[in-house]
């Protein structure tokens, strides 16, 4: 969930940029010596349990200066960036090895660590970026801290911003989304839409990096100047399987929210925590983890932009979403794939669209008279064919600007 204080959202703008080029070698360098700092860091603090800015400075300041030569407000932020990640560490209970980070990415406090100028990012100690492109939306709001990040031999600046919580309408109605393996199910009493979810094209992939990993693991193949290569291949293919199930979670929770917000609904997603668990304790196995990573980004990516737009959200329990009666609560018997019928009251459905109806019921009962109208079922606003003509998911619509 986002952060932020109760009227207050938090949330990241990326910027491109480029050092000169000159300079691009100093700023890897620094870079490179502010992750060596900050290991060291984390390693002192954990040993003498320094976990105030005071106690820190005076064990490493110096050090941090002299030994690896940051600049006065780098080796700040350094100790800063060091006793979070200390701290975090000593409260997991179930920590392993001592953390050790390996990636080039870099903590700023703005002004003095960084400041934006123009075109330009300006760190401390004199290193300018020139700024690429950017999200302009949020241009209004102060700069606060930021991360400066060295992947894929690009750079790029997390600039944090706090920026006003929107009000959230009164419903006029639920829109219910039932999240399954194969598809999400979005939809009402009235309305049905069917989402297909990328498990099996993210499996491709996952598939692709397993057959490189088996096929190298012999002894054949572990010459050094192969290795590197292989690696970062079956890297390459875990990334893309993790970025095909990103990419659809952001745009397929872009989808439900802006459907939502045009009809001034209400967004009920069913807890899936207890689901996730239960998928945990199976035996390990790519498409389990896919499915399980597909769930956490979904969810996250509707709670975040429910936020964001100002779209009310509801959480029901999914315990027998799909086995119950909608209409009268009967146990449901199943006539075929995945239909099923109501002994009781005749109403026969194939399983998803029961679900549907069982998660509307749910947060209907769990908001009471908080709906805008009674007659909020009607769906007067959203005609079925409309449907078709979904608004087109934003490139970056969410904490990642
Ligand atoms: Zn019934």
């Amino acid at each position: 969930m986002p952060a932020g204080g109760e009227g207050e959202l938090t949330l990241t703008v990326r910027m491109r940029v480029s050092p000169e080029p000159e300079q691009e070698e100093a700023v890897l360098d620094l870079m490179k010596r502010y992750r060596d700092a900050l290991n060291y860091s984390v390693r002192v603090i954990i040993a003498n349990r320094a976990l105030s800015l005071g106690k820190a400075h005076r064990l490493l300041y110096n050090d941090l200066r002299e030994r690896f030569g940051l600049p006065s407000r780098v080796a700040q932020d350094c100790y800063r960036e060091a006793i979070a990640i200390a701290k975090s560490w000593l409260s997991n209970p179930r920590r392993g090895n001592k953390p050790t980070l390996k990636s080039l990415s870099m903590w700023l406090t703005h002004e003095p660590g960084y400041r934006v100028k123009g075109d330009y990012v300006e760190l401390a100690g004199g290193y300018r970026l020139r700024i690429i492109g950017w999200d302009r939306r949020y241009d209004d709001f102060p700069n606060r801290e930021a991360r400066l990040v060295f992947r894929d031999g690009r750079f790029d600046l997390y600039v944090t911003k706090r920026v006003p919580r929107p009000a959230k309408y009164a419903p006029k109605g639920v829109l219910a989304v039932d999240i399954n393996e194969r598809q999400i199910v979005v939809g009402n009493s009235g309305v049905e839409q069917r989402i297909v979810t990328p498990i099996e094209r993210a499996l491709h992939y996952r598939r692709l990096a397993e057959r490189l990993q088996e096929k190298y693991s012999s002894s054949r193949y572990t010459a050094w100047r192969r290795r590197g290569v292989i690696r970062r291949r079956i890297r390459h293919f875990h990334r893309k399987a993790r970025n095909i199930i990103e990419d659809w979670a952001r745009k397929t929770s872009f989808m439900i929210i802006s459907l939502a917000r045009q009809s001034q609904l209400a967004v009920v997603r069913e807890d899936l925590t207890g689901l996730i668990e239960s998928l945990r304790r199976l035996p390990k196995d790519h498409r389990t983890a896919l499915i399980v990573l597909g769930y956490r980004r979904l969810a996250f990516w509707i709670d975040w932009q429910a936020e964001k737009n100002g779209v009310p959200l509801f959480v029901v329990d999914p315990a027998d979403t799909s086995s119950t009666c909608p209409r009268c609560g009967t146990k449901l018997v199943e006539v075929g794939y995945r239909r099923l019928r109501c002994p009781n009251c005749g109403l026969e459905a194939d399983r998803d669209s029961i679900a549907i109806l069982n998660i509307e019921r749910r947060a209907l009962n769990q908001m009471g008279g908080s709906l805008a109208t009674p007659t909020a079922l009607q769906m007067t606003d959203v005609s079925p064919n409309r449907w078709g003509n979904l608004p087109r998911a934003g490139r970056r619509p969410g904490p990642v600007m």
